[in-house]
């Protein structure tokens, strides 16, 4: 596998609406997209920073993966997401490497990108998403 970059950081809120605030007004990054994504119980805010996104999530629903997250862990960083192109062959490479994947097959994440998720147990604690921009 060869990522190309962090195609985002994944950062746990409890509320964009006050979230965003800090963004805008603090870091003077400007949210460009707030999108729900029903599948994964969460509504998504991102900001560009170079190359890089930062994705805000907030959980609608406290029995989803990012409302069970804050419930154990607290708000704060969530995943790491890097780009890759080929993501079902990078994903049957990681498998057999020995790492666990919650996808085994890319599945649409927000933005339009195929996303994946490896499971934090085999990756030293880190929820690692793979994404694949199917448009390049
Ligand atoms: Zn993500």
């Amino acid at each position: 596998m060869k990522p190309t970059h962090i195609e985002h950081l994944g950062i746990a809120v409890k509320s964009l609406e006050t979230a965003i605030p800090y963004y805008e007004n603090v870091l003077g990054l400007t949210c460009y997209a707030v999108e729900e994504v029903p599948e994964q119980k969460v509504k998504t805010a991102f900001f560009k920073v170079g190359q890089t996104k930062l994705e805000l999530l907030e959980s609608t629903d406290p029995e989803g993966p990012v409302g069970k997250f804050i419930e154990n862990k607290g708000e704060g960083v969530h995943h790491v997401a890097f780009a890759v192109e080929g993501l079902q062959e990078t994903l049957d490479f990681v498998a057999e490497k020995g790492i666990r994947l919650i996808d085994k097959q890319p599945r649409k994440g927000a933005e339009g990108l195929n996303i994946a998720f490896l499971h934090p147990k085999s990756t030293f604690g880190v929820l690692t998403e793979l994404c694949e921009n199917p448009n390049k």
